[in-house]
């Protein structure tokens, strides 16, 4: 530890609370010991760690650099300035947002600039695919908002553009979402740009998911379509749990107060610091090389699956995110779950669109590659990470045989993270 920098000392931690201390240490081994195949995780860097374990996190800093409610500022002020310049030139945007605490609040703050109660929104449907803060009725944006969705083509799976642009013209909406946290494939931003000018709209890109492979230059930038794009900072990106706001010039006095004062206060300073080194992370011809691969890897992984017989949703991806349908092998996404959990594989289950299934039992699994990636897997180690997991999948885990069988995946898993290891030393 440089002599300089008051740091996490977990030695520290351990004396003052060994319950904590335990909990910290678990999951470090839970890291290690497994493969993390959730589409929304990915493994920061001991350099965001640092600036996020930092005594930036002490500092109340209510406004923006410049213009802050409290003294003591100049030091933090930096960081913002750093962080909000490099995301204004990784993504060609006109201005940046660095202080939302996480991807609903960076949405959150997006509806409170451009709409109040009662407006109308156009976003994906939940079930298909698209986020909570999209409209369901459990979020603000489904009670304060009249949220109208639409949904991808039962034939393709893929966004139903001609039903996007008929809903648009008949409900005017204020604000149309695209992103989604469960859609393998690209989005088509100009189309969704030109049918937000047909109707007079704001085009909100929640590029929650991807912004990361947008930031590596893997896929198309959502950036010179959108009027804003919200987005998470803890996905494919790799930086600390946290939100972001990129929008035009035009847009920027509105969104800033809509994120402080109006939905936060006080900006976690750390965390921006975080952010400011992941987007410097991100800049690098070497995130570029993994951005390729996380994509790469994701492809490899559903097909994979598809040769063990589960269907892949739109049939296949180009991201870093696969979903199965896995009726074809009779199993449902539940059971899918709690198998692979045994063999030390963590995935989620996941609705498919029009799945006659309900969503605490749905049909299907969604699979992710930025951790796995993180650690060094190439496409040979991802057919096997979908080996191993149709393998789990196909145990029951009611039977003996079936346990046995999840115990001697586990193993396997054990033994090729062993040979890639997360936060190796
Ligand atoms: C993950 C996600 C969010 C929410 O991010 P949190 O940090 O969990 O609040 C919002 N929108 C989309 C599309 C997401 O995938």
């Amino acid at each position: 530890m440089s002599a300089d920098f008051w740091g996490p000392d977990f030695d520290e931690l351990r004396a003052t609370d060994p319950e904590i201390a335990g909990v910290v240490l678990g999951e470090l081994q839970r890291l290690r010991g497994g493969l993390q195949l959730i589409a929304s995780e990915n493994l920061t860097s001991p350099a965001v760690l640092a600036a996020l374990g930092s005594t930036l996190s002490n500092k109340y800093a209510e406004g923006y650099p410049g213009r802050r409610y409290y003294g003591g500022c100049q030091v933090v002020d930096a960081a913002e300035e750093i962080g909000n310049a490099r995301a204004r030139e990784l993504f060609g945007a006109e201005h940046a947002n660095l202080q939302p605490h996480s991807g609903a609040s960076a949405n959150f703050a997006v509806y409170a600039a451009f709409a109040r109660p009662g407006d109308t929104v156009l976003a994906m449907d939940l079930k298909q695919g698209g986020h909570l803060t999209h409209g369901s009725k459990v979020s603000f944006s489904g009670k304060w908002f009249d949220a109208v969705s639409y949904t991808v083509r039962e034939d393709t799976e893929l966004i139903d553009y001609d039903q996007v642009r008929d809903l648009a013209k008949q409900h005017q909406p204020k604000i149309i979402i695209c992103g989604a946290t469960a859609y393998p494939r690209l989005i088509d931003f100009p189309v969704f740009r030109e049918i937000a000018d047909e109707v007079g709209a704001i085009l909100m890109v929640d590029a929650a998911h991807f912004i990361g492979l947008v930031a590596g230059k893997a896929i198309p930038s959502p950036v010179p379509h959108a009027d804003v794009v919200a987005s998470t900072t803890h996905k494919v990106l790799r930086g600390p749990r946290g939100g972001m706001i990129l929008c035009r010039e035009q847009h920027a006095a509105a969104i800033d107060k809509a994120v402080f004062p109006f939905t936060q206060g006080g900006p976690m300073m750390h965390a921006i610091a975080a952010k400011a080194v992941a987007l410097k992370e991100a800049s690098t011809a070497a995130y570029q090389a993994y951005a390729a691969q996380v994509v790469t890897n994701a492809g490899a992984l559903a097909k994979s699956l598809e040769d063990e017989g589960m269907r892949a949703v739109s049939g296949g991806t180009d991201t870093h995110l696969a979903l199965l349908d896995l009726r074809p092998i009779g199993v449902t996404g539940a059971q899918a779950e709690a198998r692979c959990d045994l063999a030390r594989v963590t995935l989620n289950k996941n609705s498919i669109p029009y799945d006659p299934a309900p969503p605490l039992r749905p049909s299907g699994i969604r699979v992710g590659s930025p951790s796995t990636t993180t650690q060094g897997m190439g496409e040979p180690e991802m057919a096997e990470v979908g080996r191993l997991v149709a393998r789990a999948v196909k145990a029951d885990h009611e039977s003996d045989a079936g346990r046995a069988e999840l115990a001697e995946v586990a193993e396997q898993v054990g033994e090729l993270v062993s040979r890639f290891p997360a936060y190796r030393r």
